[in-house]
């Protein structure tokens, strides 16, 4: 360990620009094994972890990247999927500038983070490919039925939780197929989905039931969900969309269709004009870039400095061709293109951000027939009543708010253990008095 002061860090290849905006395979090459113990070799095994203190599911990071650096691979897939149920889809899609690598001890002193989210990938790649993910098999089964609605990262981390502890548990999603926004928001250049269909398999195959195709209050009343199993976990993500008040294509909508192969919304030939600085906006404007457009400008009316997506995808979509225009608010939709005003940042607002304000006369249009909007999502409010009743519990960008995966993962644990306890209490009150 300890050798960042004589090894550089050194991250998978990408494939070369020429190829992959042109089809929608992963980006990222994997490590070679001894690669990876190399890089796991650079980490400092800090007495006081940051990495592990910034990752939303306190993942055992250091000890894990020991065991890879000492060649102990499948121990230490063991210990990073004890706190992890998809450890490869974390490995692939985390912002882990955000997070774990932004945050570690030799980062912050200038030698480079420790590339952990490519080691974590590599890790649990390797344990699919030898065999150690092992069948879900709980030690014992017990005869209480909890119902999840929606099959994301949350609900299905829940249905996996509470599995392992031996109750039944259905999963209801209004999708054809499971898996939330890892099939049908992030597109399969950051997340390829039979990786997420292998994960889904392996819960099928160890007796977690899906109930796909079928929307909770349209398909099946939320009173007759309830009224039919011992606890009720809601993760039904925010899909309400915030609009920019100019016309133009939901960014779900046109993702979705993308996800589904469809040529519904699709960029091909077309001047593309994305409104947004998130990772849902990067999402698009790389989605046209392989669709084919003709070009692709992401409009955002703060800088560089100040957008809230990856800075690794923003890299990433430059690389690929994606024009940014920083500071430029759409106010119109004219006939020839998007008419725009162009902003400087002022004095921070409530949020502690510095403010964009209109810099006067330095309007301009921008040539554009396809304006996708990416501005965010929230919670749909009909569940805020529903999930405060007895016996219903919640997690995932319901309750949070347009998130992340690994909080979303880290809700569905933290339910399952509340709904443990739950039916474990009114289990013993029953029992006391009869
Ligand atoms: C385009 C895009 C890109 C993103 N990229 C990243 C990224 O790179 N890294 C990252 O960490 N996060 C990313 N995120 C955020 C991440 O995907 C979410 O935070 C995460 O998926 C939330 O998980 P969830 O389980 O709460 O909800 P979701 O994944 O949204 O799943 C909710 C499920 O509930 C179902 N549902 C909703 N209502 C009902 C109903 N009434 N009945 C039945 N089913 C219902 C939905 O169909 C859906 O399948 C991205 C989000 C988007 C939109
Ligand atoms: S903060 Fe960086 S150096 Fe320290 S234990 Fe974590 S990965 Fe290793």
């Amino acid at each position: 360990m300890l050798r960042f002061l004589t090894l550089e860090a050194d991250w998978p290849e990408k494939r070369p620009v020429e190829t992959r905006a042109r089809d929608f395979y992963e980006v990222y090459a994997d490590y070679a094994a001894a690669k990876a113990g190399e890089q796991a070799s650079r980490c400092s095994q800090c007495c006081v972890p940051f990495c592990q203190v910034h990752c939303p599911l306190s993942n055992n990071i250091p000890d894990w990247l020991k065991l890879t650096a000492e060649g102990r691979l499948e121990e230490a897939y063991a210990l990073s999927q004890a706190t992890n149920n998809m450890p490869e889809i974390c490995g692939r899609i985390c912002p882990q500038d955000r997070l774990c690598e932004r945050n570690c001890v030799i980062e912050q002193s200038g030698h480079g983070t420790v590339t952990i989210g490519a080691i974590e990938k590599f890790l649990t790649d390797t344990a699919w490919d030898e065999g150690w993910v092992k069948p879900l098999k709980p030690k014992r089964e017990r005869p209480q039925h909890v119902a999840i609605v929606g099959a994301g990262p949350a609900g299905l981390a829940c249905a996996e939780q509470l599995r392992l502890k031996g109750y039944k548990v259905t999963v209801f999603d209004r999708h054809d197929r499971a898996g939330g926004l890892l099939v049908y928001g992030i597109p399969n250049f950051k997340l390829e989905k039979d990786v997420v269909k292998r994960r889904v398999k392996r819960l099928t195959d160890g007796g977690i039931k899906f109930k796909l195709k079928c929307e909770i209050g349209r398909d099946v009343p939320f009173a007759q969900l309830r009224a039919g199993y011992d606890a009720v976990f809601v993760a039904a993500g925010a899909y309400k969309a915030r609009d920019a008040g100019i016309p133009g294509v939901p960014a779900l909508d046109y993702l979705i269709e993308s996800n589904r192969g469809s040529r519904v919304l699709h960029a091909n030939g077309k001047d593309v004009a994305v409104i947004g600085g998130g990772d849902t906006a990067m999402d698009c404007v790389r989605t046209a870039i392989r669709q084919g457009a003709n070009s692709v400008t992401c409009l955002y009316r703060r800088d560089r400095d100040n957008m809230p997506g990856s800075l690794r995808e923003v890299i990433n979509a430059e690389e690929e061709g994606v024009v940014f225009e920083w500071l430029t608010l759409p106010k119109s939709l004219e006939t020839d293109g998007v008419r725009i005003s162009r902003q400087r940042l002022g004095l921070p607002d409530a949020s502690g951000r510095r403010a964009p304000d209109a810099i006067a006369g330095a309007d301009f249009t921008l040539k554009a027939d396809m304006v996708i909007k990416a501005l965010g999502f929230d919670p749909e409010p009909q569940w805020t009543e529903l999930i405060a009743q007895d016996g219903v519990f919640a997690g995932g960008d319901l309750v949070r708010g347009a998130s992340l995966v690994v909080w979303a993962i880290r809700d569905g644990r933290v339910g399952a253990e509340k709904i443990h306890k739950y039916i474990e209490a009114k289990t013993a009150a029953m029992q006391a008095a009869e």
